[in-house]
């Protein structure tokens, strides 16, 4: 913020401790004293670093990045895989959800950077088979010592992502790959890629690989910075393969392996990026609504004005708690599940249609809350004096990332069909 507009009373009303507030005020009869304690040591967590920061003056500064090492120290990067080296932290997809809410609320686009190298912990965690390298690698990622990234889209394959023609062939220490992906979000600042590629891109479905690319050792895995104005403080990249060496210990799906890897990481990722949607939304609402109540014009407070107070606010509100309430349930539900059946796969397969709707409900609502709430508050929803702006930036992503609306809206209508015929 280079110019302050705003009154220091009106800047201080809308601090992140009262986003908290209002926030934890609405989840209280949806949560347990357990849940309430967990979420509030994650908020104070934050709060400490609000101040150190210096408020939304500050998170216009960020590099998001140098907040890695603060946060894995905390076990704030995620929550919902056995970290091999810590047994203090609660894991699971509910305290994953509240985590990444906390952490949305507080600074959308930092969770975003998060949710990336999540999405490389994710099938570290599941496919290392004991492996020493990465092993390490997952207790860097989740400790913020390491960032990580996810290489799946290239120039060519968007939403026709199995079709891929990064090649990969085989060497007798492991894998080399040549080609390029796209849009790989973190690329630039990370240390490691888990990455997909072909030994025959006519028959990808069968000859499918996946490894971890690490960019120390390998001078062939090179990442260049895209702009992305709507996201400004994340670093996402086009990147480069030319013979970039994946050893033997860092291939975790090879021979086709790496398909049914792709689609079990899907799941987890756009249940994902449901809860970032959810989380980012609430950020969006505390700030309009703590702004509706001291703000006044025609002699009322804003929020008095039907069109602003029913018609935009108390609506998205409605939809917004909705939406907080259907995640709630499929955490609780996938968790109970968990503890219930010994053999539940640890992937989440049989989520796949809930996480599409998830996703493509909660991102369409991302988009159009944070754009109603955002003039709701007037110029100042535009401008740099609250973190109005963020939340907006990361709405304008949230459909494409992870698959757009019509890629979810397909697996749905696939679905249908199967239920139909199963029926
Ligand atoms: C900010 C950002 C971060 C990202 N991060 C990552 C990342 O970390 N790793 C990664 O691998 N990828 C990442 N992506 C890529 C993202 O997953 C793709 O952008 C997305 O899958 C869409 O691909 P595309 O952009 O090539 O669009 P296209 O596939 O070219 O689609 C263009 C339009 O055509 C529509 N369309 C395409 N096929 C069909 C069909 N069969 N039926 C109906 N409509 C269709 C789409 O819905 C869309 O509206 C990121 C993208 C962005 C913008």
């Amino acid at each position: 913020m280079k110019t302050q507009l705003l009154e220091d009373e009106v800047l201080s009303a809308m601090s992140l401790s009262r986003q908290y507030g209002i926030f934890n005020a609405n989840l209280m009869m949806l949560l347990s004293d357990e849940d309430k304690e967990f979420i509030e040591n994650i908020q104070n967590i934050c709060l400490e670093k609000e101040e150190e920061i210096g408020g939304t003056p500050g998170h216009n500064k960020l590099d998001v990045y140098e907040l890695f090492p603060w946060a894995g120290s905390h076990g704030l990067i995620n929550r919902s895989v056995e970290y091999p080296h810590r047994d203090d932290l609660e894991i699971g997809l509910k305290p994953e959800i509240l985590r990444q809410w906390t952490l949305d609320i507080f600074n959308p686009q930092l969770s975003f950077a998060f949710g990336a190298s999540v999405l490389a912990i994710n099938p570290i965690a599941h496919h290392n088979e004991g492996k020493e390298p990465l092993l390490n690698d997952l207790k860097g990622l989740l400790d913020g010592k390491k960032i990580g990234c996810i290489g799946i889209t290239e120039p060519l394959q968007g939403s026709d992502a199995v079709n891929m023609k990064v090649k990969a062939e085989k060497v007798s220490d492991g894998i080399v790959i040549n080609g390029e992906k796209c849009y790989t979000t973190n690329s630039p600042k990370a240390d490691l890629c888990v990455v997909y590629a072909v030994y025959n891109p006519e028959d990808p479905r069968s000859t499918m690989i996946q490894g971890v690319s690490h960019k120390d050792w390998n001078a062939g895995f090179k990442a260049e910075r895209i702009g992305i104005p709507s996201v400004s403080k994340i670093h996402i990249g086009k990147t480069i393969f030319e013979d970039a060496h994946i050893p033997t210990d860092y291939i975790t799906g090879d021979n086709g392996a790496g398909y049914d890897i792709l689609f079990e990481g899907l799941v987890p990722e756009r249940i994902g990026i449901a809860a970032q949607c959810v989380g980012n939304m609430w950020g969006a609402f505390t700030l309009a609504s703590i702004y509706s109540t001291v703000r006044e014009q025609f002699g009322e407070k804003i929020l008095r004005h039907q069109a602003v107070g029913m018609s935009v606010i108390a609506k998205y509100h409605a939809r917004l708690n909705v939406a907080t309430m259907a995640l709630l349930k499929l955490a609780e539900t996938y968790d109970a599940k968990k503890e219930e059946l010994a053999d539940i796969p640890p992937t989440m397969n049989p989520l796949v249609a809930t996480a599409s709707h998830m996703k493509e409900y909660c991102s369409f609502l991302n988009h159009e809350l944070c754009y109603e709430l955002m003039h709701a508050m007037g110029g100042t929803g535009v401008t740099d004096q609250t973190k109005m702006p963020l939340y907006q930036g990361l709405s304008e992503i949230s459909e494409v990332v992870g698959g757009t609306r019509n890629v979810q809206l397909l697996i749905g209508s696939r679905t249908i069909n199967t239920m139909v015929k199963m029926a």
